[in-house]
């Protein structure tokens, strides 16, 4: 029978996770001077996938006053995005500069280990107390404040009070599960091969940073630079591939899936693992709530989506950042929060649907071919790269650009806007 400490003076907030959207949240409550305890399962550091981020990014770590530790933490700077079919006859370089919408041009390329580290070190030296090697494993409204029984590695368990909880628990959605709302995506039930490695061949130049998506039949590759010698090289494909393949390893079907593509084959052919391939199930989802009373739930906690667009890190800092904002608000109005849900809600979910409709788009065909058009009437493609950087708000001059973009990304269907594309390698390997 567990035994449980029940702490006496309840936190301003509790936060479930200490990842990007934890650590945020964290940051920006501690700043404003609020009592704020992280409980996170893991040691830091520890692996974690995810490791291109967004320009916009920046300005959150400005604002959260880690911006010169990140920069002087010699991170890659990632200054656009290459996207070619695997079989190298089409591919288009973007660089978020040339986009006359984007605010921010240059991104980190980060390995997860240290960046959620000093991430969540800065929670800490903010003000938050965080307590790694922690489960939450349930949560419970009561009158007036919300609980959660803990349990440390260490044996130790705990129930811990807080007038409000964010939950940032990553895709173990602990409160999304235990209220039964997740909704998984029926196609986007993918999985991910990943490794490190040396030897692969980078562009020369300002654009050896950029990250790379190869694209082919029904599967895609991404390629980021890590540092001078070291790419991360992984391989989405859907669940029921990667289990009905008559490989025996999930590495060896990457293997082969690489060595099937000339343009993967023309980066690879050199490369060297320099640790083991792992795996991550990828499975597209959203909570059908993403908050309610003294509770708010962010970054992979509220959705997760398909990376191709590398926006996970992102919305989950800048949920971070809003949930953060709502239970400032709150404590100042001493209510439950409930008259800044529906607006959280908006604009958590707001964003979440800008990428989910560009990673639904990007499986289909038309628009692969208007996407890889080397120019665009109107500036469409400036509005297209500047919500690749990050861009989520923009006004009108954006949403109907977007809006335009993919009515042409329809018409292609039933008229040839583009030159069609294919995905049949002549050179299969
Ligand atoms: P996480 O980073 O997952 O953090 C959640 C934390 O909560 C973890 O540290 C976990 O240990 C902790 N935790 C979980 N449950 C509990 C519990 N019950 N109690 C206490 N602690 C708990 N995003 C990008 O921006 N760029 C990319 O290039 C990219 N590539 C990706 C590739 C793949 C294959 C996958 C699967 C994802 C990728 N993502 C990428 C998405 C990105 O990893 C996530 O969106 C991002 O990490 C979300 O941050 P978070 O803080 O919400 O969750």
């Amino acid at each position: 029978m567990l035994s449980y400490s029940v702490s006496q003076k309840p936190y301003d907030a509790l936060v479930i996770g200490g990842g990007p959207g934890g650590s945020s949240a964290a940051t920006f409550l501690a700043r404003a001077g609020k009592r704020v305890l992280v409980l996170e399962k893991e040691h830091f550091p520890r692996f974690h996938i995810g490791e291109s981020l967004l320009p916009y990014n920046h300005s959150l770590f400005a604002e959260m006053g880690i911006l010169p530790k990140l920069q002087a933490a010699g991170f890659p700077d990632k200054l656009g995005a290459q996207f070619l079919l695997g079989n190298a006859t089409r591919g288009i370089k973007l660089a978020f500069r040339d986009s006359r919408f984007a605010r921010q041009t240059r991104a980190f390329q980060v390995e997860r280990s240290r960046f959620d580290q000093m991430l969540l070190e800065h929670a800490r030296s903010s003000g938050a107390e965080v307590r790694e090697g922690w489960t939450v494993r349930r949560f419970t409204r009561q009158d007036g404040h919300v609980s959660v029984e803990a349990h440390a590695d260490s044996g130790e368990s705990a129930v811990l009070n807080a007038a409000f909880l964010v939950d940032a628990s990553g895709r173990g959605n602990m409160t999304g599960n235990q209220e039964g709302l997740r909704v998984v995506h029926p196609k986007l039930k993918k999985v991910a091969v990943f490794g490190q490695f040396e030897g692969v061949g980078v562009d020369e130049g300002p654009t050896g940073t950029d990250i790379v998506i190869v694209r082919l039949a029904n599967k895609w590759f991404w390629l980021i630079p890590l540092s001078a010698t070291k790419v991360s090289v992984g391989c989405v494909m859907d669940q029921a591939e990667l289990a009905s393949s008559r490989q025996s390893s999930p590495a060896e079907v990457f293997h082969q899936i690489w060595q099937s593509s000339t343009a993967m084959r023309q980066r690879m052919q050199h490369a060297r693992p320099v640790n083991a391939m792992q795996t991550a199930s990828d499975f597209s989802y959203h909570n059908r709530r993403l908050a309610g009373p003294r509770l708010l739930r962010v970054g992979d906690a509220a959705g997760f989506m398909d990376p191709i667009f590398s926006a996970g890190v992102y919305l989950a800092m800048n949920s971070g950042k809003l949930a953060a904002e709502v239970v400032l608000n709150s404590l100042a109005a001493g209510d439950d929060g409930s008259p800044r849900l529906p607006l959280y809600e908006r604009r958590v979910s707001r964003a979440m649907k800008a990428y989910w409709e560009l990673v639904e788009a990007f499986y289909t065909t038309p628009f692969m071919e208007l996407f890889l058009q080397p120019r665009s009437p109107f500036s469409l493609h400036d509005a297209i790269i500047a919500l690749l950087a990050g861009e989520l708000d923009g006004g009108w001059a954006l949403s109907w650009r977007r809006r335009y973009f993919f009515s042409l990304v329809k018409l292609q269907r039933r008229f040839r806007l583009a030159p069609h594309v294919t995905f049949a390698d002549p050179h299969p390997g």
